[in-house]
């Protein structure tokens, strides 16, 4: 494989730095060309030095001047803002952006990378939730193919390459099922984000781990795979296997069942988006099989994680809402961090936000930014008075 410049959009996060980590084990395939963060000035500057990107971004302004003169002895240019971020994903030097911002923050930049051609290897599963539809065209448009790199959507790409062009019935995206499965109701109500951030099987940034607890992350990535693979909401079957070692599986007319498996590491995923098509070694625990001896299967409980229900209603009713739905989910997941609400407020003021939210049809990306703002003030709103 010739070496492949990569952008990292969030490169101080746990996907950012876990795409690092596969970097720094294949230095041959691999160059890093920009590195951008929100605030973590500490953190990018230490990146900066170890991968001598030709640019960084700290997008939080006040932090400029830390990150300027930390590397003032260096080649590497400092930048700030998110104009500059999406300006220079557009380089001539980078052949691949990894979308691994947080949120719908991620949202402007990806559609840069889209836009200037670039391939996009996509963790910043937002961007699909809020804008499905007008993502997808742009990468068709422009020829920037989309590479998933949430570990289910991994899982059913590379099912998919094994399908050919046989008929797939049904994608079965595999859930953790999250910190309270098997809580009672009361229990989970009262529960505290110190409780919802104690993630059973993967370790990630602090609001996908909340959006696991409620469920919005399988939610989230429903749409995602609709988006993705051209599929109904009727065509997704969420699962819950709590091992987490089937990432994700999808299954033929005559019921034979393709899966993907591994031990539950982001790397895997993220190296298989960077490195499309080829495969290499990478460093990290293997599946022990012996050792797992059983794996569990069961159905999602849909009354105590509402927010599940609410995806699918999202995805089925289109246009806007799906965007609206994630503005509100953002708000709610800000105010729980914060202990400002309780874990059952977080679906409601999603719910009320979404039944709330003027419907747009075929919404223009104007469209979607003002729904992303207008749902964000309205989920506030419900949240200031709970
Ligand atoms: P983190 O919170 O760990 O990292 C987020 C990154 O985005 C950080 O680099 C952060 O910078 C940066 N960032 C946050 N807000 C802004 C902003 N407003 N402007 C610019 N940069 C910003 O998140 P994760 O790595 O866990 O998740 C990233 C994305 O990947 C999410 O969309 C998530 O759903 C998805 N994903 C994550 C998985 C995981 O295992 N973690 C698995 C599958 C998908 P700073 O550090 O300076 O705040
Ligand atoms: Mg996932």
């Amino acid at each position: 494989m010739e070496k492949r410049h990569i952008a990292i959009l969030g490169a101080t996060g746990s996907i950012g730095t876990q795409t690092l980590d596969v970097v720094r084990q294949h230095p041959d395939l691999f160059e890093v060309e920009l590195l951008t963060a929100g605030s973590n000035a500490a953190l990018l500057v230490a990146e900066a030095r170890e991968f001598n990107p030709a640019a960084v971004v700290i997008c939080n302004e006040s932090r400029y001047d830390e990150v300027a003169e930390a590397l003032r002895d260096t080649d590497v240019k400092v930048f700030t803002g998110t104009q500059s971020m999406c300006d220079l994903v557009a380089a001539e030097a980078v052949d691949i952006v990894v979308a691994a911002m947080v949120g719908f923050s991620g949202l402007r930049p990806t559609v840069a990378a889209l836009k200037a051609g670039k391939a996009v290897a996509l963790a910043n599963k937002e961007t699909l939730v809020a804008a499905g539809p007008i993502v997808m065209d742009l990468s068709r448009r422009c020829h920037a193919p989309i590479l998933p790199v949430d570990s289910e959507h991994s899982a059913i790409f590379q099912c998919l390459l094994a399908a050919g062009s046989n008929k797939v019935k049904t994608l079965h995206l595999t859930a953790s099922g999250g910190p309270f499965r098997g809580w009672p109701r009361e229990h989970i109500a009262l529960a505290r984000k110190e409780d919802a951030l104690k993630h059973p099987n993967w370790s990630m940034g602090a609001k996908i781990t909340i959006d696991s607890a409620t469920m919005m992350n399988k939610g989230f990535e429903v749409i995602e795979a609709c988006r993705l693979f051209d599929v109904t909401p009727e065509e997704v079957h969420v699962v819950v296997h709590p091992e987490s070692v089937i990432h994700s599986m999808i299954e033929f007319e005559d019921g034979a069942v393709l899966a993907q498996l591994g031990c539950p590491d982001m790397r895997v995923p993220i190296q298989f988006a960077l490195a499309f098509p080829e495969r290499f070694p990478l460093k990290g625990e293997k599946l022990d099989f012996a050792r797992i001896r059983r794996l569990t299967f069961e159905e999602p409980d849909r009354e105590k994680f509402p927010c599940l229900g609410l995806a699918f209603e999202a995805v089925r009713r289109g246009g806007n809402i799906p965007c609206a739905m994630n503005a509100a989910n953002e708000a709610a997941v800000k105010a729980y961090l914060e202990d400002r609400i309780r874990f059952y407020d977080i679906s409601e003021v999603i719910a009320g936000t979404m039944a709330e939210t003027p419907f747009i049809g075929e919404p223009s990306l104007d469209d979607i930014f003002a729904t992303n703002e207008a749902a964000y003030a309205a989920a506030e709103e419900k949240i200031a008075r709970k």
